[in-house]
């Protein structure tokens, strides 16, 4: 699979800073790593590791579970997990807002009617033209309208970006997702083994403990004939 790691880099920077890049390498591709290796890569105290961890596990990036460790005098250490699918789609979410709002500015900027001052370069819109009547506050000069040519040539050419990424990261998401779903189906097929296993275990059980009662009532009704003889000569006397 592709190296998720540049990726993973920055989706946990935007989060926790520099510190991200430690993370993501004691975590990549493992699974329920002791923060004491990653406070140890981070060159950080494991509090100050566990504080930036912590942010990340709030923002379900990563998960931890924790076991108490008896040698440091019953004190829980805690095993962290990145969250891979987790983090990649939240960066899929904000780069999906980012590309709402770019599309709304440019939206705006192309229907919306703005306004300027050549010589203090303030820019206003319609509503707030209107209400200073066309008219510079600050230096009292007559609004211009306001060419939004370069606006959107520019805001056109971060949305290209936002999409670019977006297209690469949701690819990368269905890949994750695909693997993700491989190995739950194949836990899930081993549970059924699992299950279907016990439960012949426990009929091999029941039907040896049948066996055994049907036995045990033979013999005892053949006590009760040597006692008392059949029924059916017990009915004639
Ligand atoms: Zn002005």
């Amino acid at each position: 699979m592709t190296d998720l790691r540049p990726l993973l880099k920055t989706i946990l920077s935007a989060l926790v800073g520099p510190p991200a890049l430690g993370v993501v390498d004691s975590l990549y591709e493992k699974k329920n790593v002791n923060e004491f290796l990653i406070a140890k890569k981070l060159k950080l105290t494991i509090n100050q590791t566990r504080n930036i961890l912590y942010r990340l596990a709030d923002a379900g990036l990563v998960s931890f579970i924790r076991k108490k460790d008896a040698k440091k005098g019953g004190w829980y250490t805690y095993f962290w997990t990145l969250s891979l699918s987790k983090s990649i789609a939240s960066y899929q979410t904000s780069l999906i807002t980012q590309q709402t709002s770019l599309q709304e500015q440019i939206h705006s900027q192309k229907t919306g009617r703005f306004y300027t001052c050549a010589h203090c370069a303030v820019h206003l819109t319609e509503d707030q033209a209107l209400l200073q009547d066309y008219v510079c506050a600050e230096c009292g000069e007559v609004l211009t309208l306001r060419d939004t040519t370069p606006v959107i040539a520019e805001l056109e050419k971060e949305l290209a970006k936002v999409q670019a990424t977006l297209n690469k990261v949701s690819a990368h998401l269905d890949t994750v997702q695909v693997a993700d779903e491989k190995v739950r189906q194949r836990k899930i097929k081993a549970d059924v083994r699992k299950k279907a296993k016990e439960r012949a275990v426990k009929r091999a059980i029941r039907a040896k403990e049948r066996l055994k009662e049907k036995g045990l009532l033979k013999r005892m009704k053949g006590n009760v004939k040597k006692l008392f003889g059949s029924s059916k000569s017990k009915k004639k006397r």
